[in-house]
């Protein structure tokens, strides 16, 4: 395997970079400063680590449009999208640098003396991204782990290493040396052997339900602890009594956000078979006014896919004679471009409504009713995230609990706050990052008994 990894524009499909691609040895390596580096942030103070974390957080801060501007190249999002993801990567340092005083226990009524409990920190945690939101999704795991009083090693996707290796330095600015640690390498070597590494104590992965399966398979071995954030293929459900138009002006982004590149996107839009003529003319113009191109124009809000071969999975999901009702446009030329497409009507068993596509295709799909819908938005091995337009409070409510997934949303397709859960049911996922419980992933409860008696 080559030394050096090339890492390309998707926009134009130029190297943007050559960096060392780490392997075997580079990644024990990082595993080894993270142990050495434990027992001191352990020992910390918790306000110190909290003292520190903020200025890790003022550190990225001050370069915020730096960072915007790299994710935007290497990952080939839209500029706005990645101002708004690096203000997430700043705030959800922010909310863990509160944390480390808040890390609570319990005290026990038991019999002979008092029983109370403490949080542990798990010691050395790989954490293992995708390219779609490189840096957002390790600021998930990074944050809250490092709260908690672990040490931490980041292996980024290949194709988008630049924003993580960026970050190591920005840390390696305020953190004691050692505290984080990025690997950038194939998940084949160097994520596989943080996997099976008997020094981490815990990996937590985002990607493919694939990887996500082969992850929990080798973690075994070892007992690691596993979070596990994987696949989507989740239903933006529309009643008749919704507000049809600001439902139809919100679909388009819901999927074709990030060129649908999101575990999260809204992949499967079911509406009420009674107005699905209706939402289709509504739904039409903002699919072809979405401005897809230079990543770095500030008009633009689609940019291309991530590689050639994302591009060609994608593809393969709309092939010639494919019910395509609607299809917006992308540029010629170089870089790795797919127009945003609704296919309609389609075949409940095509595999486009089936599987996760990971691009900018749609499908719809009309029910009858409230039965229907709810098992139409659960027949799919995955649960992450979904939403519920509709006027009437109750069926929302009813919907939002029937829905098998960890995230739902009721008017609106918003489905990630720092401040709240998020992860799935089924094989979407194990665990919950953000919002409080993501703590919980990082740390063990220790029981303490204190005998009183003689
Ligand atoms: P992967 O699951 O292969 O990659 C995610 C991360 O896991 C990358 O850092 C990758 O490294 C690493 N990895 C790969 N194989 C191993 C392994 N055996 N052990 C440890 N780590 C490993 O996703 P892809 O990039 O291949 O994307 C394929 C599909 O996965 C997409 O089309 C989409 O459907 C889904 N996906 C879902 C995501 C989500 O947010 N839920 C995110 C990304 C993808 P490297 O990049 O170096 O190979």
């Amino acid at each position: 395997m080559s030394a050096t990894l090339q890492v390309l524009e998707p926009a134009t499909e130029a190297v943007l970079a050559e960096i060392p691609r780490a392997g075997v040895e580079e990644a024990d390596a990082a595993v080894a400063r993270a142990r050495a580096a434990y027992p001191g942030w352990r020992a910390m103070a918790p306000a110190d680590r909290a003292k520190l974390l903020h200025r890790l957080a003022d550190t990225i801060e001050a370069a915020l449009e730096e960072l915007a501007l790299l994710e935007a190249r290497n990952a080939g999002k839209p500029i706005t999208d990645a101002r708004g993801e690096m203000g997430m990567v700043l705030d959800t340092f922010r909310y863990y640098a509160g944390a480390p005083e808040r890390m609570l226990g319990d005290t026990i009524p038991v019999g002979g003396g008092q029983s109370f409990t403490v949080r542990e920190p798990l010691g050395v945690v790989a954490l293992i991204t995708p390219w779609n939101f490189p840096l957002t999704i390790a600021a998930w795991k990074m944050a809250p782990a490092l709260a908690a009083g672990n040490t931490i090693v980041l292996k980024p996707a290949e194709l988008t290493p630049l924003t993580a290796l960026r970050f190591e330095q920005l840390a390696g600015e305020v953190l004691p040396a050692g505290v984080v640690n990025v690997v950038a390498g194939p998940g084949r070597t160097v994520g596989q052997r943080l996997v099976e590494h008997p020094d981490v104590a815990k990996v937590a992965f985002t990607g493919s339900t694939a990887v996500g399966r082969a992850i929990a398979a080798d973690a075994a071995s070892t007992i690691k602890r596993v979070t596990l954030e994987l696949g989507g293929k989740s239903a933006n459900v529309i009643f008749a009594d919704a507000d049809l138009a600001r439902a139809a002006a919100a679909a388009p982004m819901a999927v074709f956000g990030n060129a649908g590149q999101d575990c999260c996107a809204r992949s499967r839009i079911l509406v009420q078979r009674s107005v699905v003529e209706r939402f289709m003319e509504l739904l039409e113009p903002h699919v072809l006014a979405i401005a897809v191109g230079d990543p770095l124009s500030e008009a633009t809000q689609m940019g291309p896919l991530i590689s050639a071969g994302q591009r060609d999975a994608v593809a393969s999901y709309v092939p010639d004679g494919a019910p395509v009702a609607i299809r917006g446009s992308a540029p010629d030329g170089p870089g790795y471009w797919f127009a945003p497409t609704v296919l309609f009507p389609v075949d409940r068993h095509d595999r486009a409504v089936g599987e996760e596509i990971f691009g900018p295709v749609a499908t719809v799909i009309p029910f009858e009713d409230e039965a229907e819908a709810v098992a139409i938005a659960n027949d799919t091995i995955y649960g992450l995230s979904g939403s519920i337009w509709t006027e009437n409070g109750a069926r929302a409510l009813r919907v939002a609990r029937a829905i098998e997934t960890g995230v739902l949303s009721i008017n609106t397709n918003t489905s990630v706050r720092v401040a709240t859960p998020f992860g799935g049911f089924k094989q979407s996922g194990v665990g919950r990052e953000l919002g409080p419980h993501a703590l919980d992933a990082y740390s063990e409860v220790k029981s303490i008994f204190y005998a009183t008696e003689g």
